[in-house]
């Protein structure tokens, strides 16, 4: 049978756009894409890259703090919010035409369009067109889940929150996950005043014990309120804000609500169950390790899989999906030892099994240390930063790494190769330290502060 093209990929985001262009660029393969909305998707659009933007904007106050305690005569003033913004729009819209240029250049048809499957190779779209292609691949991504509160119309998600026309006096978010922790210190950075729930006893559950507490520390004392085991009952209208009573008692009125409450895949209305692909309990798609369906002209990869659900790795089952499909190279996708960061301020790099993990599976050496940083200890600030190995008594291999301190996301990226390579605590050790950082403690903690 004649299709129309050897692959449909539904969601142009990092996932879809890089294994369309690979697949039409690297392979001669006839490609098409359907995009929704913005080219780019979650990362590009509303999601990491105008968050760490928003993470850079938020860091000036301090730095000027910083600056007038080393010496120098400067002021703050305020952040200019419609300044900011208009550059942020900008450049969005300059990423989101680099995305489309990408594929363009690489060959590939792309549709402004929502896509519906119809059969296992025909694929319906919103503009009334219908399409065939040999393989499909959807890589939709996936969305904020606002949670089921009376009032909870009156919040924000993630989405809005980079195109809120002023900056709020004060906000509430509620969720102790990664986007929860990242906006709470981008709002305070801005001037805002924050104040954080979190229905579980410490915040960024899944990360090491230690780590997650110092990064709880250093909110603490930046003045975002932290208030664990606590979450929203309702909120309704005020006339100076929205009106939230807590489970804890309190009753407070805010200027803005941010639900960081998790993500949800974006497999409704596809027609994907009617064709016989399977959808998991969360409204996942089913894959196997070469990220394909049930059904074997489908496959699916990124958010929508619900797998590790981070840029680098819907890249990753991209590339591997071209190189299974068309390059004829079956190749799984290797979802091991994935280094990740926390943009919190300061930021939380981690790569491998936390403390509590591994001492679960095996006999361990903990290696650790936390100290105030030299630039700031020089001006009396009382950050502390950590640095965390976790360490194989068996086979000396390093299991996990643990940085929290500023930057901990270019360190980690650095240290999860020597991780990924098997690295034992030896070879950590024959490695010269580079002095005076803050990374160097990492090859020279010499005894281990706890063994488990
Ligand atoms: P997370 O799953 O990280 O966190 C969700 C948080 O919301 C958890 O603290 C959870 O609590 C809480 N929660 C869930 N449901 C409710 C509810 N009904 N009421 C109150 N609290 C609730 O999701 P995020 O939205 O922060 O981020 C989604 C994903 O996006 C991340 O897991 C990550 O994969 C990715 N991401 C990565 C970033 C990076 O790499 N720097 C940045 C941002 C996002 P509990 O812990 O009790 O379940």
């Amino acid at each position: 049978m004649a299709f129309d093209y050897d692959l449909f990929v539904i969601g142009g985001g990092s996932g879809g756009v890089r294994a369309a262009r690979v697949a039409a660029g690297e392979t001669g393969a006839k490609v098409a894409l359907a995009e929704m909305d913005r080219y780019g998707g979650t990362c590009v659009i509303r999601g990491c890259v105008p968050k760490k933007l928003m993470v850079f904007a938020s860091t000036y106050a301090g730095a000027m703090e910083d600056a007038r305690a080393y010496g120098w005569e400067v002021s703050a003033g305020g952040l200019d919010w419609g300044a900011f913004h208009d550059r942020l729009e900008g450049e969005l819209n300059r990423l989101e035409g680099v995305y489309r240029n990408l594929l363009k250049g690489s060959g590939v048809i792309s549709f402004d369009a929502r896509a519906r499957l119809k059969d296992p190779h025909t694929v319906e779209l919103s503009t009334g067109e219908t399409v065939t292609a040999k393989h499909i691949l959807i890589a939709t991504g996936g969305r904020p889940v606002r949670p089921d509160i009376p009032g909870a119309e009156l919040g924000i998600v993630s989405d809005d929150i980079f195109h809120v026309k002023e900056l709020p006096r004060s906000i509430l978010i509620l969720g102790g996950g990664f986007i929860a922790c990242e906006f709470a210190c981008i709002m305070k950075g801005m001037g805002v005043d924050v104040t954080l729930y979190y229905r579980g006893a410490q915040i960024l559950r899944g990360f090491d014990d230690e780590a997650r507490g110092l990064v709880a520390t250093e909110m603490h004392q930046k003045g975002i309120e932290i208030c664990t085991g606590t979450n929203i009952l309702s909120m309704e209208k005020a006339s100076d804000g929205i009106l939230v009573k807590a489970t804890n008692g309190d009753e407070k009125v805010f200027d803005q609500v941010l639900f960081a409450t998790g993500r949800a895949p974006n497999s409704d209305d596809m027609g994907l169950e009617d064709i016989g692909v399977q959808i998991g309990r969360r409204g996942e798609i089913v894959v196997d390790e070469y990220s394909q369906t049930k059904v074997p002209s489908i496959y699916a990869i990124g958010d929508v899989t619900d797998r590790i659900n981070l840029t680098p790795v819907a890249i990753r089952e991209g590339m591997a999906f071209v190189e299974t499909v068309f390059k004829g190279n079956p190749t799984p996708v290797d979802h091991k030892l994935v280094p990740s960061a926390v943009f919190t301020q300061p930021e939380l790099g981690t790569v491998g099994l936390t403390e509590e993990e591994a001492s679960e599976q095996e006999p361990i050496e903990v290696y650790a240390t936390s100290f105030r940083p030299m630039q700031s200890s020089f001006i009396d600030r009382p950050d502390r930063v950590l640095m965390k190995l976790i360490v194989s008594k068996e086979t000396r291999k390093v299991l996990g790494c643990h940085i929290v301190a500023p930057q901990a996301g270019e360190m980690i990226q650095l240290a999860g190769i020597a991780v990924k390579m098997g690295a034992t605590k030896e070879d950590f050790d024959r490695t010269v330290a580079v002095h005076p950082t803050m990374s160097e403690e990492l090859v020279t903690m010499r005894a281990p502060v706890r063994t488990a």
